[in-house]
Protein backbone atom coordinates (compact mmCIF):
# COMPACT_ATOMS: atom_id res chain seq x y z
CA UNK A 1 0.00 0.00 0.00
CA UNK A 2 1.33 3.39 -0.56
CA UNK A 3 0.02 7.47 0.29
CA UNK A 4 -2.08 7.57 -2.58
CA UNK A 5 -4.07 4.24 -2.26
CA UNK A 6 -4.34 4.12 1.44
CA UNK A 7 -5.63 7.84 1.25
CA UNK A 8 -8.41 7.40 -1.34
CA UNK A 9 -9.27 4.05 0.58
CA UNK A 10 -9.47 6.01 3.70
CA UNK A 11 -11.34 9.11 2.42
CA UNK A 12 -14.15 6.64 0.84
CA UNK A 13 -14.36 5.04 3.97
CA UNK A 14 -14.57 7.84 6.35
CA UNK A 15 -16.15 10.26 3.91
CA UNK A 16 -13.37 13.06 3.82
CA UNK A 17 -12.10 14.66 1.02
CA UNK A 18 -8.89 12.79 0.12
CA UNK A 19 -6.82 15.66 -0.36
CA UNK A 20 -7.22 16.37 3.31
CA UNK A 21 -6.11 12.61 4.22
CA UNK A 22 -3.38 12.54 2.02
CA UNK A 23 -1.94 15.91 4.12
CA UNK A 24 -2.23 14.39 6.81
CA UNK A 25 -0.66 10.62 6.14
CA UNK A 26 1.95 12.60 4.52
CA UNK A 27 2.69 14.88 7.64
CA UNK A 28 2.96 11.70 9.97
CA UNK A 29 5.16 9.58 7.07
CA UNK A 30 7.56 12.18 6.86
CA UNK A 31 8.19 11.42 10.50
CA UNK A 32 9.13 7.82 9.75
CA UNK A 33 5.44 6.82 11.03
CA UNK A 34 4.60 3.58 9.12
CA UNK A 35 1.96 4.09 7.04
CA UNK A 36 -0.68 1.75 8.90
CA UNK A 37 -0.08 3.62 12.37
CA UNK A 38 -0.27 7.05 10.52
CA UNK A 39 -3.29 5.28 8.87
CA UNK A 40 -4.74 4.80 12.17
CA UNK A 41 -4.57 8.05 13.51
CA UNK A 42 -6.39 9.72 10.70
CA UNK A 43 -8.99 7.27 11.15
CA UNK A 44 -8.89 8.14 14.56
CA UNK A 45 -8.89 11.96 13.81
CA UNK A 46 -12.25 11.79 11.55
CA UNK A 47 -13.82 9.81 14.00
CA UNK A 48 -13.27 5.87 12.30
CA UNK A 49 -12.61 3.20 14.63
CA UNK A 50 -9.14 2.58 15.06
CA UNK A 51 -9.00 -0.95 14.84
CA UNK A 52 -7.62 -2.59 11.22
CA UNK A 53 -9.63 -3.41 8.82
CA UNK A 54 -8.72 -7.22 9.13
CA UNK A 55 -9.24 -9.89 12.00
CA UNK A 56 -5.84 -11.20 13.15
CA UNK A 57 -4.74 -14.05 11.98
CA UNK A 58 -2.76 -16.53 14.86
CA UNK A 59 0.29 -17.32 13.02
CA UNK A 60 3.74 -18.85 13.04
CA UNK A 61 6.50 -15.86 11.71
CA UNK A 62 7.41 -17.96 9.18
CA UNK A 63 4.11 -17.71 7.84
CA UNK A 64 3.71 -14.23 8.00
CA UNK A 65 3.80 -11.95 4.89
CA UNK A 66 3.24 -8.56 3.80
CA UNK A 67 -0.18 -9.75 2.84
CA UNK A 68 -1.87 -10.09 6.22
CA UNK A 69 -2.73 -6.87 7.80
CA UNK A 70 -2.58 -8.01 11.25
CA UNK A 71 -1.61 -10.79 12.94
CA UNK A 72 -1.20 -12.76 16.57
CA UNK A 73 2.38 -14.15 17.32
CA UNK A 74 3.93 -16.36 20.19
CA UNK A 75 7.53 -15.47 19.94
CA UNK A 76 10.26 -15.04 21.73
CA UNK A 77 12.49 -11.41 21.77
CA UNK A 78 15.88 -11.71 20.52
CA UNK A 79 17.09 -8.13 20.66
CA UNK A 80 15.37 -4.97 21.52
CA UNK A 81 16.86 -1.53 20.94
CA UNK A 82 15.86 1.75 22.06
CA UNK A 83 15.47 5.24 19.81
CA UNK A 84 14.04 8.30 19.66
CA UNK A 85 12.26 10.31 16.83
CA UNK A 86 10.32 13.24 15.87
CA UNK A 87 6.60 12.75 15.96
CA UNK A 88 4.04 15.70 15.49
CA UNK A 89 7.10 18.02 16.87
CA UNK A 90 7.03 15.77 19.93
CA UNK A 91 10.37 13.37 20.58
CA UNK A 92 8.69 9.72 20.84
CA UNK A 93 10.66 6.85 22.28
CA UNK A 94 10.56 3.70 20.55
CA UNK A 95 11.36 0.18 20.79
CA UNK A 96 12.61 -1.64 18.10
CA UNK A 97 14.33 -5.58 17.50
CA UNK A 98 14.28 -8.90 16.48
CA UNK A 99 11.29 -11.49 17.45
CA UNK A 100 11.72 -15.33 17.01
CA UNK A 101 9.98 -18.61 17.00
CA UNK A 102 11.20 -22.47 15.64
CA UNK A 103 9.75 -21.10 12.41
CA UNK A 104 12.18 -17.94 11.88
CA UNK A 105 12.75 -14.51 12.88
CA UNK A 106 11.21 -11.07 12.25
CA UNK A 107 11.61 -7.15 12.88
CA UNK A 108 9.26 -5.23 15.32
CA UNK A 109 8.93 -1.68 16.40
CA UNK A 110 6.71 -1.23 19.60
CA UNK A 111 5.36 2.37 19.82
CA UNK A 112 5.20 2.16 23.25
CA UNK A 113 6.82 0.54 26.27
CA UNK A 114 5.08 -3.00 26.49
CA UNK A 115 7.89 -3.57 29.78
CA UNK A 116 9.53 -6.43 27.69
CA UNK A 117 12.86 -7.47 27.19
CA UNK A 118 15.40 -9.34 25.80
CA UNK A 119 14.79 -12.92 25.94
CA UNK A 120 10.72 -12.64 26.93
CA UNK A 121 8.69 -15.19 25.86
CA UNK A 122 5.36 -13.39 24.51
CA UNK A 123 1.82 -13.80 23.06
CA UNK A 124 1.29 -10.95 21.09
CA UNK A 125 -2.06 -10.11 19.66
CA UNK A 126 -3.21 -7.88 16.81
CA UNK A 127 0.41 -6.62 15.80
CA UNK A 128 0.35 -5.00 12.60
CA UNK A 129 2.20 -5.79 9.42
CA UNK A 130 4.35 -3.69 7.33
CA UNK A 131 6.64 -3.88 4.36
CA UNK A 132 10.41 -3.07 4.63
CA UNK A 133 12.19 -3.57 1.51
CA UNK A 134 9.75 -6.53 0.57
CA UNK A 135 10.33 -8.23 3.92
CA UNK A 136 7.48 -8.33 6.50
CA UNK A 137 7.76 -6.62 9.60
CA UNK A 138 5.59 -6.42 13.16
CA UNK A 139 4.31 -2.81 14.19
CA UNK A 140 3.04 -2.92 17.71
CA UNK A 141 1.12 0.13 18.53
CA UNK A 142 -1.98 1.31 20.63
CA UNK A 143 -4.55 -1.50 19.05
CA UNK A 144 -1.96 -4.96 20.27
CA UNK A 145 -1.85 -6.49 23.52
CA UNK A 146 1.44 -8.16 24.95
CA UNK A 147 1.30 -10.88 27.91
CA UNK A 148 4.12 -13.08 28.60
CA UNK A 149 3.64 -16.60 27.41
CA UNK A 150 3.43 -19.42 30.29
CA UNK A 151 6.36 -21.39 28.94
CA UNK A 152 9.80 -20.17 27.53
CA UNK A 153 9.93 -20.21 23.89
CA UNK A 154 12.77 -22.43 22.55
CA UNK A 155 15.00 -20.64 19.54
CA UNK A 156 18.00 -21.38 17.85
CA UNK A 157 19.03 -18.04 17.32
CA UNK A 158 21.15 -16.64 19.99
CA UNK A 159 19.32 -14.45 22.31
CA UNK A 160 19.95 -11.17 24.14
CA UNK A 161 22.17 -9.10 21.26
CA UNK A 162 25.70 -10.15 22.30
CA UNK A 163 27.78 -9.76 19.06
CA UNK A 164 31.05 -10.08 17.31
CA UNK A 165 31.70 -7.15 15.42
CA UNK A 166 32.43 -9.37 12.91
CA UNK A 167 28.75 -10.53 12.59
CA UNK A 168 26.96 -7.09 12.66
CA UNK A 169 24.76 -5.68 9.85
CA UNK A 170 23.21 -2.42 8.35
CA UNK A 171 19.59 -2.50 10.06
CA UNK A 172 20.94 -4.44 13.22
CA UNK A 173 19.56 -2.68 16.62
CA UNK A 174 19.53 -3.28 20.06
CA UNK A 175 23.38 -5.43 20.32
CA UNK A 176 25.68 -5.51 22.74
CA UNK A 177 29.61 -5.51 22.46
CA UNK A 178 32.67 -5.71 24.12
CA UNK A 179 35.53 -3.67 22.32
CA UNK A 180 38.91 -1.78 22.54
CA UNK A 181 38.53 1.99 21.31
CA UNK A 182 41.36 2.76 19.12
CA UNK A 183 40.73 6.07 17.82
CA UNK A 184 38.53 8.54 19.24
CA UNK A 185 37.57 12.67 18.45
CA UNK A 186 34.93 14.60 19.06
CA UNK A 187 32.91 17.30 16.29
CA UNK A 188 30.74 20.00 16.61
CA UNK A 189 27.55 19.15 13.68
CA UNK A 190 24.21 21.01 13.19
CA UNK A 191 22.11 18.80 14.76
CA UNK A 192 17.80 19.38 14.60
CA UNK A 193 18.27 21.36 17.63
CA UNK A 194 21.28 23.34 16.63
CA UNK A 195 24.55 22.31 17.20
CA UNK A 196 25.65 19.29 18.68
CA UNK A 197 29.06 17.92 19.88
CA UNK A 198 29.33 13.78 18.67
CA UNK A 199 32.09 11.56 19.26
CA UNK A 200 33.87 9.60 16.16
CA UNK A 201 36.06 6.95 15.98
CA UNK A 202 37.59 3.13 15.36
CA UNK A 203 36.60 0.19 17.81
CA UNK A 204 37.87 -3.24 17.66
CA UNK A 205 37.52 -6.48 19.08
CA UNK A 206 39.14 -9.88 18.04
CA UNK A 207 36.87 -10.59 15.29
CA UNK A 208 37.20 -6.89 13.36
CA UNK A 209 37.42 -3.40 13.50
CA UNK A 210 34.43 -0.54 12.76
CA UNK A 211 34.26 2.89 12.70
CA UNK A 212 31.65 4.84 15.15
CA UNK A 213 29.78 7.38 16.00
CA UNK A 214 28.34 8.21 19.31
CA UNK A 215 25.66 10.93 19.10
CA UNK A 216 25.42 11.45 22.65
CA UNK A 217 28.86 11.29 24.26
CA UNK A 218 29.87 8.87 26.68
CA UNK A 219 32.37 9.69 29.03
CA UNK A 220 33.77 6.24 29.05
CA UNK A 221 34.50 6.32 25.22
CA UNK A 222 38.22 7.19 25.28
CA UNK A 223 41.36 5.94 23.31
CA UNK A 224 42.35 3.02 24.82
CA UNK A 225 39.66 1.62 26.95
CA UNK A 226 38.11 -1.63 27.05
CA UNK A 227 34.35 -1.49 27.60
CA UNK A 228 31.09 -3.01 27.28
CA UNK A 229 28.50 -0.94 25.01
CA UNK A 230 25.14 -2.20 25.22
CA UNK A 231 22.44 -1.50 22.91
CA UNK A 232 23.94 0.24 19.95
CA UNK A 233 22.38 0.05 16.06
CA UNK A 234 24.12 -0.37 13.46
CA UNK A 235 23.91 1.90 10.15
CA UNK A 236 25.60 1.47 6.43
CA UNK A 237 29.26 4.01 6.22
CA UNK A 238 30.65 3.77 2.63
CA UNK A 239 29.12 0.48 2.06
CA UNK A 240 30.53 -0.96 5.45
CA UNK A 241 28.60 -1.54 8.38
CA UNK A 242 29.56 1.37 11.12
CA UNK A 243 28.47 1.01 14.91
CA UNK A 244 26.24 3.58 16.13
CA UNK A 245 25.25 5.10 20.04
CA UNK A 246 22.91 6.93 21.17
CA UNK A 247 21.15 8.31 24.80
CA UNK A 248 19.81 4.41 25.32
CA UNK A 249 23.31 3.19 24.64
CA UNK A 250 25.48 2.24 28.30
CA UNK A 251 28.78 2.07 28.23
CA UNK A 252 30.78 0.19 30.93
CA UNK A 253 34.93 -0.13 31.30
CA UNK A 254 35.37 -3.74 31.44
CA UNK A 255 38.38 -5.04 34.21
CA UNK A 256 40.14 -7.16 31.49
CA UNK A 257 41.13 -5.28 28.45
CA UNK A 258 39.77 -6.83 24.97
CA UNK A 259 42.39 -8.19 22.86
CA UNK A 260 41.80 -7.03 18.93
CA UNK A 261 42.94 -8.27 15.96
CA UNK A 262 45.76 -7.03 14.05
CA UNK A 263 45.51 -8.27 10.88
CA UNK A 264 42.27 -7.05 8.27
CA UNK A 265 40.30 -9.88 6.19
CA UNK A 266 42.33 -10.48 3.08
CA UNK A 267 40.37 -10.42 0.14
CA UNK A 268 40.54 -10.70 -3.84
CA UNK A 269 39.98 -7.03 -5.40
CA UNK A 270 36.64 -8.93 -6.93
CA UNK A 271 34.73 -9.52 -3.86
CA UNK A 272 35.93 -6.42 -1.68
CA UNK A 273 33.98 -4.48 -4.74
CA UNK A 274 31.33 -6.63 -5.15
CA UNK A 275 30.92 -6.10 -0.88
CA UNK A 276 30.23 -2.76 -1.98
CA UNK A 277 33.09 -1.30 0.12
CA UNK A 278 34.98 -2.57 3.74
CA UNK A 279 36.50 -0.16 6.33
CA UNK A 280 39.36 -2.44 6.86
CA UNK A 281 41.02 -5.19 4.17
CA UNK A 282 43.67 -6.25 2.61
CA UNK A 283 44.41 -6.39 -1.41
CA UNK A 284 47.61 -8.21 -2.74
CA UNK A 285 47.90 -7.29 -6.36
CA UNK A 286 50.09 -5.95 -9.17
CA UNK A 287 50.68 -2.24 -10.12
CA UNK A 288 49.80 -1.35 -13.58
CA UNK A 289 49.85 2.23 -14.17
CA UNK A 290 50.63 5.43 -12.06
CA UNK A 291 47.80 7.82 -12.75
CA UNK A 292 48.13 11.72 -13.34
CA UNK A 293 47.31 13.65 -10.16
CA UNK A 294 50.79 11.92 -8.49
CA UNK A 295 53.75 12.44 -7.20
CA UNK A 296 54.23 16.45 -6.37
CA UNK A 297 50.61 18.46 -6.15
CA UNK A 298 49.04 21.64 -4.53
CA UNK A 299 46.07 21.55 -2.25
CA UNK A 300 44.00 24.28 -1.54
CA UNK A 301 43.89 25.86 1.80
CA UNK A 302 40.78 26.19 3.13
CA UNK A 303 39.43 22.87 1.70
CA UNK A 304 42.43 20.36 0.81
CA UNK A 305 41.15 19.69 -2.49
CA UNK A 306 44.05 19.36 -4.99
CA UNK A 307 44.09 22.20 -7.38
CA UNK A 308 45.73 22.97 -10.85
CA UNK A 309 47.46 26.73 -11.20
CA UNK A 310 46.14 27.83 -8.06
CA UNK A 311 42.43 27.77 -8.48
CA UNK A 312 40.22 25.81 -6.20
CA UNK A 313 36.64 25.23 -8.05
CA UNK A 314 35.32 26.28 -4.39
CA UNK A 315 38.04 28.88 -3.75
CA UNK A 316 38.78 30.92 -6.71
CA UNK A 317 42.50 32.19 -6.55
CA UNK A 318 44.10 30.68 -3.71
CA UNK A 319 48.15 29.77 -2.91
CA UNK A 320 48.34 26.34 -3.37
CA UNK A 321 50.25 23.91 -0.86
CA UNK A 322 53.10 21.44 -1.96
CA UNK A 323 51.57 18.02 -1.07
CA UNK A 324 52.49 14.28 -2.35
CA UNK A 325 50.37 11.58 -2.70
CA UNK A 326 50.28 8.70 -5.35
CA UNK A 327 47.04 7.29 -7.45
CA UNK A 328 48.05 4.22 -7.90
CA UNK A 329 45.80 1.55 -10.52
CA UNK A 330 45.99 -2.17 -8.40
CA UNK A 331 44.77 -5.19 -10.22
CA UNK A 332 44.84 -9.03 -8.73
CA UNK A 333 43.64 -10.61 -11.62
CA UNK A 334 39.64 -10.46 -10.22
CA UNK A 335 39.13 -6.77 -10.77
CA UNK A 336 41.10 -3.15 -10.07
CA UNK A 337 41.05 -0.58 -7.34
CA UNK A 338 42.53 3.00 -7.32
CA UNK A 339 44.38 2.92 -4.27
CA UNK A 340 45.47 6.38 -2.77
CA UNK A 341 48.49 6.88 -1.14
CA UNK A 342 48.97 9.48 1.44
CA UNK A 343 51.93 11.89 1.97
CA UNK A 344 54.01 10.13 4.70
CA UNK A 345 53.61 6.62 2.41
CA UNK A 346 54.08 8.54 -0.50
CA UNK A 347 57.26 10.01 1.18
CA UNK A 348 58.71 6.55 2.02
CA UNK A 349 57.77 5.19 -1.53
CA UNK A 350 59.74 8.27 -3.35
CA UNK A 351 61.79 8.04 -0.60
CA UNK A 352 61.99 11.65 0.09
CA UNK A 353 60.33 14.10 1.43
CA UNK A 354 57.94 16.92 -0.24
CA UNK A 355 61.89 19.24 0.10
CA UNK A 356 63.64 16.93 -1.81
CA UNK A 357 60.74 16.42 -4.57
CA UNK A 358 60.50 20.30 -5.15
CA UNK A 359 64.68 20.17 -5.65
CA UNK A 360 63.88 17.18 -8.02
CA UNK A 361 61.65 19.28 -9.95
CA UNK A 362 63.77 22.85 -10.05
CA UNK A 363 66.69 21.08 -11.07
CA UNK A 364 64.57 19.31 -14.08
CA UNK A 365 62.23 22.13 -14.39
CA UNK A 366 59.74 19.78 -14.44
CA UNK A 367 56.86 18.30 -11.98
CA UNK A 368 56.05 15.11 -13.52
CA UNK A 369 60.13 14.19 -12.47
CA UNK A 370 58.20 13.01 -9.04
CA UNK A 371 55.59 11.06 -10.38
CA UNK A 372 58.30 9.85 -12.98
CA UNK A 373 60.51 8.39 -10.07
CA UNK A 374 57.43 6.59 -8.44
CA UNK A 375 56.21 5.17 -11.63
CA UNK A 376 59.52 3.46 -12.16
CA UNK A 377 59.88 1.95 -8.49
CA UNK A 378 55.89 0.27 -8.41
CA UNK A 379 54.80 -0.18 -11.84
CA UNK A 380 54.85 -4.00 -12.71
CA UNK A 381 55.41 -4.81 -9.50
CA UNK A 382 52.94 -6.80 -6.87
CA UNK A 383 52.17 -5.11 -3.68
CA UNK A 384 50.59 -5.94 -0.12
CA UNK A 385 47.85 -3.19 0.06
CA UNK A 386 45.52 -2.09 3.29
CA UNK A 387 43.22 -0.10 3.46
CA UNK A 388 39.58 1.44 3.61
CA UNK A 389 37.51 0.82 0.46
CA UNK A 390 34.87 2.89 -1.26
CA UNK A 391 32.63 1.84 -3.81
CA UNK A 392 30.90 4.53 -5.84
CA UNK A 393 29.61 5.70 -9.34
CA UNK A 394 33.12 6.76 -9.45
CA UNK A 395 34.70 3.54 -9.10
CA UNK A 396 36.53 2.33 -6.59
CA UNK A 397 38.85 3.97 -4.18
CA UNK A 398 41.00 2.33 -1.59
CA UNK A 399 42.49 4.46 1.05
CA UNK A 400 45.61 3.19 1.77
CA UNK A 401 47.18 2.65 5.17
CA UNK A 402 49.78 0.12 4.61
CA UNK A 403 51.53 -0.50 0.77
CA UNK A 404 54.24 -3.06 1.03
CA UNK A 405 56.16 -5.13 -1.51
CA UNK A 406 54.20 -8.19 -1.56
CA UNK A 407 55.74 -11.79 -0.38
CA UNK A 408 53.63 -13.67 -1.98
CA UNK A 409 54.30 -16.69 -4.58
CA UNK A 410 54.79 -14.60 -8.14
CA UNK A 411 53.38 -17.72 -9.89
CA UNK A 412 50.54 -17.66 -8.29
CA UNK A 413 49.87 -13.87 -9.09
CA UNK A 414 50.92 -14.44 -12.56
CA UNK A 415 48.34 -17.30 -13.14
CA UNK A 416 45.54 -15.11 -12.26
CA UNK A 417 46.59 -12.64 -14.17
CA UNK A 418 47.02 -14.75 -17.18
CA UNK A 419 43.69 -16.09 -16.51
CA UNK A 420 42.00 -12.91 -16.82
CA UNK A 421 43.75 -12.40 -19.86
CA UNK A 422 42.52 -15.25 -21.14
CA UNK A 423 38.91 -15.26 -20.64
ZN1 LIG B 1 39.30 25.14 -1.85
Amino acid sequence: MDVDSTAEELASALGVDKPEVKADLEALVEFDVPLEEAAQSVRRKHGGSSGGSSTPETLDIGDITTTQGTVNVTARVLTQGTRTIRYQGDDQTIREGTLADSTGTISYTAWQDFGFEAGDSLVIGNAGVREWEGHPELNLGQSTTVSMADETLVVDQPVGGDSDLIDLSPGDRGRNIEVKIQDVESRTIDGRDGETTILSGVLADATARLPFTDWNPHPDIDEGASLRVEDVYIREYRGSPSVNLSEFSTVSPLSEPVSVTDSAPRLSIGEAVEAGGLFDLEVVGNVLEVRDGSGLIERCPECGRVIQNNQCRTHGEVEGEDDLRIKVIVDDGTASVTAIVGSDLTEHIYGGGIETALEAAREAMDKEVVADAIRESLVGAAYRVRGSLSVDEYGANLNVEEFEAASDDPAERATAVLSEVRQ
